[in-house]
Protein backbone atom coordinates (compact mmCIF):
# COMPACT_ATOMS: atom_id res chain seq x y z
CA UNK A 1 0.00 0.00 0.00
CA UNK A 2 1.49 3.52 -0.74
CA UNK A 3 1.21 6.60 1.34
CA UNK A 4 -2.44 7.75 2.60
CA UNK A 5 -1.28 11.18 0.71
CA UNK A 6 -0.42 9.43 -2.37
CA UNK A 7 -4.02 7.73 -2.08
CA UNK A 8 -5.94 10.60 -1.13
CA UNK A 9 -4.90 12.59 -4.49
CA UNK A 10 -5.42 9.61 -6.69
CA UNK A 11 -8.81 9.56 -5.71
CA UNK A 12 -9.48 13.17 -5.85
CA UNK A 13 -8.22 13.14 -9.32
CA UNK A 14 -9.98 10.99 -10.01
CA UNK A 15 -13.70 12.35 -8.46
CA UNK A 16 -13.94 10.30 -6.05
CA UNK A 17 -13.78 12.14 -2.20
CA UNK A 18 -10.58 11.51 -0.47
CA UNK A 19 -11.79 10.66 2.34
CA UNK A 20 -12.77 6.87 1.29
CA UNK A 21 -8.78 6.97 1.17
CA UNK A 22 -9.19 7.07 4.92
CA UNK A 23 -11.60 4.62 5.45
CA UNK A 24 -9.59 1.68 3.33
CA UNK A 25 -6.62 2.56 5.93
CA UNK A 26 -8.60 2.25 8.42
CA UNK A 27 -10.00 -1.16 7.82
CA UNK A 28 -6.48 -2.30 6.00
CA UNK A 29 -4.45 -1.14 8.93
CA UNK A 30 -6.77 -1.24 12.36
CA UNK A 31 -9.16 -3.93 11.30
CA UNK A 32 -6.66 -5.58 9.35
CA UNK A 33 -9.21 -6.36 6.56
CA UNK A 34 -6.74 -7.12 3.28
CA UNK A 35 -9.39 -6.86 0.71
CA UNK A 36 -11.38 -4.14 -0.76
CA UNK A 37 -14.05 -6.44 -1.13
CA UNK A 38 -14.46 -6.98 2.03
CA UNK A 39 -14.23 -3.60 2.95
CA UNK A 40 -17.99 -2.99 3.45
CA UNK A 41 -17.91 0.96 3.67
CA UNK A 42 -17.14 1.06 0.08
CA UNK A 43 -19.28 1.44 -2.83
CA UNK A 44 -18.77 -0.88 -5.82
CA UNK A 45 -17.56 1.85 -8.08
CA UNK A 46 -14.54 2.93 -5.60
CA UNK A 47 -14.15 -0.52 -4.63
CA UNK A 48 -13.68 -0.98 -8.81
CA UNK A 49 -11.40 2.00 -9.05
CA UNK A 50 -9.25 1.22 -5.79
CA UNK A 51 -8.94 -3.05 -7.58
CA UNK A 52 -7.67 -1.65 -10.67
CA UNK A 53 -5.32 1.26 -9.69
CA UNK A 54 -4.19 1.15 -6.07
CA UNK A 55 -3.49 -2.47 -5.60
CA UNK A 56 -3.42 -3.31 -1.40
CA UNK A 57 -0.32 -5.55 -2.26
CA UNK A 58 2.02 -4.75 -4.05
CA UNK A 59 3.39 -8.00 -3.97
CA UNK A 60 1.73 -11.19 -4.46
CA UNK A 61 2.60 -14.50 -1.94
CA UNK A 62 3.55 -17.46 -3.46
CA UNK A 63 4.92 -20.03 -1.18
CA UNK A 64 4.72 -20.01 2.92
CA UNK A 65 7.11 -22.40 4.64
CA UNK A 66 6.48 -23.09 8.41
CA UNK A 67 9.55 -24.24 10.97
CA UNK A 68 8.14 -27.51 12.45
CA UNK A 69 8.18 -25.53 16.24
CA UNK A 70 6.02 -23.31 14.46
CA UNK A 71 8.30 -19.90 15.43
CA UNK A 72 9.32 -19.46 11.36
CA UNK A 73 7.04 -18.50 8.69
CA UNK A 74 9.21 -17.70 5.34
CA UNK A 75 6.88 -16.33 2.25
CA UNK A 76 8.28 -16.00 -1.00
CA UNK A 77 6.62 -13.56 -2.94
CA UNK A 78 6.55 -12.29 -6.37
CA UNK A 79 7.12 -8.95 -7.37
CA UNK A 80 5.31 -6.97 -10.44
CA UNK A 81 7.78 -7.97 -12.94
CA UNK A 82 8.26 -11.64 -11.66
CA UNK A 83 10.96 -11.46 -10.00
CA UNK A 84 11.06 -13.33 -6.22
CA UNK A 85 12.52 -12.11 -3.13
CA UNK A 86 11.54 -13.66 0.80
CA UNK A 87 10.20 -12.61 4.15
CA UNK A 88 10.57 -14.30 7.20
CA UNK A 89 8.11 -13.91 10.67
CA UNK A 90 10.03 -14.96 13.93
CA UNK A 91 7.81 -15.17 16.80
CA UNK A 92 9.55 -15.63 20.01
CA UNK A 93 8.60 -16.82 23.22
CA UNK A 94 8.91 -13.54 24.82
CA UNK A 95 5.99 -12.05 22.85
CA UNK A 96 8.01 -10.37 20.15
CA UNK A 97 6.94 -11.14 16.50
CA UNK A 98 9.59 -10.01 14.37
CA UNK A 99 9.05 -9.89 10.35
CA UNK A 100 12.63 -9.68 8.61
CA UNK A 101 12.32 -7.51 5.41
CA UNK A 102 14.51 -7.86 2.27
CA UNK A 103 15.15 -4.46 0.29
CA UNK A 104 16.97 -5.80 -2.56
CA UNK A 105 16.45 -8.68 -5.16
CA UNK A 106 19.56 -10.45 -4.76
CA UNK A 107 22.54 -8.48 -3.53
CA UNK A 108 26.05 -7.35 -4.93
CA UNK A 109 27.38 -7.43 -1.90
CA UNK A 110 29.15 -10.62 -2.47
CA UNK A 111 29.63 -11.73 1.36
CA UNK A 112 31.99 -14.82 0.74
CA UNK A 113 29.74 -16.73 3.26
CA UNK A 114 25.99 -15.26 2.66
CA UNK A 115 23.82 -17.43 0.23
CA UNK A 116 21.80 -14.08 -0.26
CA UNK A 117 25.05 -13.03 -2.20
CA UNK A 118 25.34 -15.93 -4.01
CA UNK A 119 22.34 -14.81 -6.45
CA UNK A 120 23.08 -11.92 -8.87
CA UNK A 121 21.57 -8.60 -7.84
CA UNK A 122 18.46 -8.06 -9.93
CA UNK A 123 17.36 -4.76 -8.68
CA UNK A 124 16.04 -2.46 -5.69
CA UNK A 125 12.71 -2.97 -4.31
CA UNK A 126 10.40 0.13 -3.91
CA UNK A 127 8.94 1.47 -0.66
CA UNK A 128 5.97 -0.06 -0.99
CA UNK A 129 7.10 -3.34 -1.43
CA UNK A 130 9.73 -3.41 1.29
CA UNK A 131 7.05 -2.23 3.97
CA UNK A 132 4.26 -4.31 2.12
CA UNK A 133 5.92 -7.50 3.82
CA UNK A 134 5.82 -6.43 6.85
CA UNK A 135 1.80 -5.44 6.43
CA UNK A 136 1.33 -8.94 4.67
CA UNK A 137 2.59 -10.18 7.71
CA UNK A 138 0.74 -7.88 9.80
CA UNK A 139 -2.74 -8.78 8.39
CA UNK A 140 -2.21 -12.36 8.96
CA UNK A 141 -1.40 -11.94 12.65
CA UNK A 142 -4.41 -9.49 13.37
CA UNK A 143 -6.53 -12.79 12.39
CA UNK A 144 -5.36 -14.02 15.80
CA UNK A 145 -5.86 -10.42 17.34
CA UNK A 146 -1.09 -10.45 17.36
CA UNK A 147 0.56 -8.01 15.64
CA UNK A 148 4.19 -6.91 14.24
CA UNK A 149 6.19 -6.04 17.28
CA UNK A 150 10.01 -5.16 15.36
CA UNK A 151 11.00 -5.05 11.99
CA UNK A 152 14.63 -5.85 10.70
CA UNK A 153 16.35 -5.40 7.80
CA UNK A 154 17.95 -8.23 7.31
CA UNK A 155 16.87 -10.06 4.41
CA UNK A 156 18.36 -10.02 0.71
CA UNK A 157 20.03 -6.99 -0.08
CA UNK A 158 22.01 -4.53 1.29
CA UNK A 159 19.47 -1.73 2.80
CA UNK A 160 21.84 1.62 2.48
CA UNK A 161 22.75 0.73 -1.25
CA UNK A 162 19.08 1.14 -1.70
CA UNK A 163 18.58 3.94 1.01
CA UNK A 164 16.28 6.40 -0.44
CA UNK A 165 13.55 3.44 -0.87
CA UNK A 166 14.22 2.06 2.66
CA UNK A 167 13.99 5.54 4.31
CA UNK A 168 10.39 6.22 2.64
CA UNK A 169 9.88 2.53 3.52
CA UNK A 170 10.64 3.02 7.34
CA UNK A 171 8.63 6.39 7.10
CA UNK A 172 5.44 4.13 6.24
CA UNK A 173 6.17 1.47 8.84
CA UNK A 174 6.16 4.45 11.34
CA UNK A 175 3.63 6.24 9.82
CA UNK A 176 0.27 7.12 12.53
CA UNK A 177 -2.19 6.02 9.35
CA UNK A 178 -0.56 3.07 8.24
CA UNK A 179 1.27 0.59 10.65
CA UNK A 180 2.40 2.73 13.76
CA UNK A 181 5.19 1.25 14.36
CA UNK A 182 7.53 3.26 17.10
CA UNK A 183 11.03 3.98 15.92
CA UNK A 184 12.98 1.86 18.37
CA UNK A 185 11.36 -1.53 17.04
CA UNK A 186 12.87 -1.12 13.75
CA UNK A 187 16.63 -2.25 13.01
CA UNK A 188 18.26 -1.73 9.78
CA UNK A 189 21.32 -3.95 9.63
CA UNK A 190 24.22 -2.75 6.98
CA UNK A 191 27.61 -4.24 5.94
CA UNK A 192 29.40 -0.93 6.37
CA UNK A 193 27.90 1.62 3.95
CA UNK A 194 30.14 4.05 5.36
CA UNK A 195 28.77 7.58 3.97
CA UNK A 196 25.06 6.28 4.48
CA UNK A 197 25.81 5.67 8.53
CA UNK A 198 25.96 9.10 8.89
CA UNK A 199 23.27 10.36 6.61
CA UNK A 200 21.16 7.83 8.85
CA UNK A 201 22.28 8.90 12.30
CA UNK A 202 21.06 12.42 11.02
CA UNK A 203 17.05 11.20 9.79
CA UNK A 204 16.65 8.71 11.91
CA UNK A 205 18.17 9.31 15.51
CA UNK A 206 15.76 6.74 17.18
CA UNK A 207 15.81 3.98 14.73
CA UNK A 208 18.51 0.86 15.27
CA UNK A 209 21.75 0.26 13.42
CA UNK A 210 23.34 -3.01 13.34
CA UNK A 211 26.81 -3.14 11.20
CA UNK A 212 27.61 -6.52 9.64
CA UNK A 213 31.29 -6.48 11.30
CA UNK A 214 32.59 -10.13 11.13
CA UNK A 215 36.23 -9.38 11.41
CA UNK A 216 38.40 -7.25 13.56
CA UNK A 217 41.02 -6.70 11.36
CA UNK A 218 41.12 -5.52 7.12
CA UNK A 219 42.90 -8.41 6.79
CA UNK A 220 40.14 -11.09 7.56
CA UNK A 221 37.62 -8.81 6.82
CA UNK A 222 39.23 -8.47 3.07
CA UNK A 223 39.10 -12.08 2.66
CA UNK A 224 34.99 -12.62 3.27
CA UNK A 225 33.62 -9.20 2.74
CA UNK A 226 34.49 -7.36 -0.47
CA UNK A 227 33.25 -3.97 0.24
CA UNK A 228 35.69 -3.99 3.44
CA UNK A 229 38.25 -3.02 0.20
CA UNK A 230 36.16 0.10 -0.56
CA UNK A 231 35.98 1.04 3.07
CA UNK A 232 38.71 0.11 5.40
CA UNK A 233 37.75 -0.75 9.12
CA UNK A 234 39.34 2.51 10.22
CA UNK A 235 36.60 4.77 8.44
CA UNK A 236 33.73 2.20 9.56
CA UNK A 237 34.65 2.68 12.84
CA UNK A 238 35.02 6.27 12.51
CA UNK A 239 31.92 6.32 11.30
CA UNK A 240 29.91 4.11 13.65
CA UNK A 241 31.58 6.88 16.50
CA UNK A 242 30.10 9.40 14.67
CA UNK A 243 26.75 7.34 14.62
CA UNK A 244 26.91 7.26 18.23
CA UNK A 245 27.55 10.70 19.08
CA UNK A 246 24.99 11.93 16.99
CA UNK A 247 22.10 9.79 18.08
CA UNK A 248 23.69 9.01 21.81
CA UNK A 249 22.83 5.29 20.95
CA UNK A 250 24.19 1.90 21.24
CA UNK A 251 24.89 0.39 17.68
CA UNK A 252 25.11 -3.50 17.41
CA UNK A 253 27.76 -5.48 15.80
CA UNK A 254 26.85 -8.43 14.11
CA UNK A 255 29.47 -11.03 14.16
CA UNK A 256 29.29 -14.81 12.16
CA UNK A 257 31.22 -17.17 13.56
CA UNK A 258 33.53 -19.15 10.81
CA UNK A 259 35.14 -21.73 11.69
CA UNK A 260 39.28 -21.03 10.90
CA UNK A 261 38.62 -17.51 9.66
CA UNK A 262 37.73 -14.87 12.25
CA UNK A 263 37.08 -17.15 15.65
CA UNK A 264 40.39 -17.59 16.89
CA UNK A 265 41.42 -15.80 20.65
CA UNK A 266 43.16 -13.54 19.22
CA UNK A 267 41.00 -12.49 16.70
CA UNK A 268 38.37 -11.86 20.11
CA UNK A 269 41.68 -10.16 21.63
CA UNK A 270 41.46 -7.60 18.58
CA UNK A 271 37.90 -6.98 18.87
CA UNK A 272 38.33 -6.09 22.01
CA UNK A 273 40.83 -3.49 21.40
CA UNK A 274 39.05 -2.21 18.29
CA UNK A 275 35.72 -1.41 20.03
CA UNK A 276 37.06 -0.38 22.96
CA UNK A 277 35.30 2.75 24.40
CA UNK A 278 32.37 2.44 21.76
CA UNK A 279 29.08 2.47 22.85
CA UNK A 280 27.95 -0.66 21.59
CA UNK A 281 27.01 -4.45 21.92
CA UNK A 282 28.73 -7.22 19.69
CA UNK A 283 25.92 -10.17 18.20
CA UNK A 284 27.78 -13.23 17.61
CA UNK A 285 26.07 -14.96 15.01
CA UNK A 286 26.19 -18.72 14.92
CA UNK A 287 26.95 -19.75 11.52
CA UNK A 288 23.64 -21.21 9.69
CA UNK A 289 24.35 -23.69 6.50
CA UNK A 290 24.29 -22.42 3.76
CA UNK A 291 25.14 -24.80 0.05
CA UNK A 292 28.50 -22.74 0.00
CA UNK A 293 31.96 -24.81 -0.46
CA UNK A 294 34.42 -24.65 2.05
CA UNK A 295 32.91 -22.49 4.54
CA UNK A 296 31.97 -24.07 7.92
CA UNK A 297 30.30 -22.91 11.50
CA UNK A 298 32.61 -22.49 13.98
CA UNK A 299 32.28 -24.73 17.03
CA UNK A 300 29.83 -23.93 20.31
CA UNK A 301 33.36 -24.45 22.40
CA UNK A 302 35.38 -21.64 20.50
CA UNK A 303 32.42 -19.56 20.84
CA UNK A 304 32.15 -19.65 24.09
CA UNK A 305 35.42 -19.04 24.45
CA UNK A 306 35.10 -15.86 22.14
CA UNK A 307 32.47 -14.39 24.03
CA UNK A 308 33.76 -15.15 27.14
CA UNK A 309 37.09 -12.87 25.84
CA UNK A 310 34.82 -10.15 24.74
CA UNK A 311 32.98 -10.12 28.04
CA UNK A 312 36.07 -10.03 30.28
CA UNK A 313 37.31 -7.30 28.17
CA UNK A 314 34.47 -5.37 28.96
CA UNK A 315 32.84 -5.55 25.41
CA UNK A 316 28.81 -6.42 25.89
CA UNK A 317 28.16 -9.21 23.91
CA UNK A 318 25.31 -11.46 23.55
CA UNK A 319 24.97 -14.74 21.51
CA UNK A 320 21.83 -14.85 18.86
CA UNK A 321 19.31 -17.80 18.49
CA UNK A 322 18.54 -18.45 14.52
CA UNK A 323 14.54 -19.61 14.03
CA UNK A 324 13.59 -21.43 11.22
CA UNK A 325 16.97 -22.96 10.25
CA UNK A 326 15.07 -26.02 9.02
CA UNK A 327 13.15 -23.65 6.43
CA UNK A 328 16.29 -21.83 5.46
CA UNK A 329 14.78 -18.55 7.05
CA UNK A 330 17.51 -18.14 9.29
CA UNK A 331 19.98 -15.13 8.57
CA UNK A 332 22.07 -15.62 5.19
CA UNK A 333 20.08 -18.66 4.26
CA UNK A 334 17.45 -16.59 2.00
CA UNK A 335 18.79 -17.06 -1.35
CA UNK A 336 15.49 -18.28 -3.53
CA UNK A 337 16.65 -18.43 -7.03
CA UNK A 338 14.99 -17.47 -10.11
CA UNK A 339 12.47 -19.68 -10.17
CA UNK A 340 8.91 -21.54 -8.49
CA UNK A 341 9.05 -24.92 -7.73
CA UNK A 342 6.25 -25.15 -5.22
CA UNK A 343 7.05 -27.80 -2.38
CA UNK A 344 5.12 -29.43 -0.56
CA UNK A 345 4.94 -27.09 2.85
CA UNK A 346 6.14 -27.78 6.10
CA UNK A 347 3.55 -26.79 9.03
CA UNK A 348 4.18 -27.68 12.36
CA UNK A 349 2.23 -27.00 15.62
CA UNK A 350 2.85 -24.05 17.45
CA UNK A 351 5.42 -24.49 19.59
CA UNK A 352 7.49 -21.60 20.99
CA UNK A 353 10.95 -23.10 22.78
CA UNK A 354 13.51 -21.21 21.31
CA UNK A 355 14.39 -17.43 22.25
CA UNK A 356 16.60 -14.70 20.96
CA UNK A 357 17.99 -11.62 19.87
CA UNK A 358 17.43 -10.68 16.16
N1 LIG B 1 23.36 -6.59 3.80
C1 LIG B 1 22.99 -6.30 5.16
C2 LIG B 1 21.70 -6.98 5.55
C3 LIG B 1 21.80 -8.48 5.68
S1 LIG B 1 21.58 -8.87 7.34
C4 LIG B 1 24.15 -6.65 6.09
O1 LIG B 1 25.12 -7.21 5.61
O2 LIG B 1 24.11 -6.32 7.26
C5 LIG B 1 21.97 -10.54 7.41
C6 LIG B 1 23.03 -10.83 8.44
O3 LIG B 1 23.31 -12.24 8.44
C7 LIG B 1 24.33 -10.15 8.10
O4 LIG B 1 25.03 -9.82 9.27
C8 LIG B 1 25.05 -11.26 7.36
O5 LIG B 1 26.43 -11.04 7.28
C9 LIG B 1 24.67 -12.45 8.19
N2 LIG B 1 24.81 -13.73 7.51
C10 LIG B 1 24.94 -13.96 6.20
N3 LIG B 1 25.04 -15.29 5.95
C11 LIG B 1 24.94 -15.90 7.15
C12 LIG B 1 24.92 -17.26 7.55
N4 LIG B 1 24.97 -18.24 6.66
N5 LIG B 1 24.80 -17.54 8.86
C13 LIG B 1 24.67 -16.54 9.77
N6 LIG B 1 24.65 -15.23 9.44
C14 LIG B 1 24.79 -14.92 8.15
Amino acid sequence: MRFLGDVRSRLEKNGIPSYRANQVFKDLFEKGIGSYDDMKTLPSNVKDFLKNNVPIFSIVPKKESTSKDGSTKKILFELNDGELIEAVLMKFDDGRNTVCVSSQVGCMMNCKFCATGQLSFKRNLTYEEIADQVLYFATLLKKTKEYVTHVVYMGMGEPFLNYTEVAKSIDMLRDDAALNMGSRSITVSTCGIVPEIKRFAEQFKQVNLAVSLHAPSDEVRNEIMPISTKYPLEELIEACKTYTEITHRRITFEYVMLDGVNDKERHAYQLAVLLRGLLCLVNIIPYNETSIKGIKGSQKSKIDKFRSILDSNHIQVTVRVSLGKDIDAACGQLARKNKLSINSNNHGGRKQKDSGKV
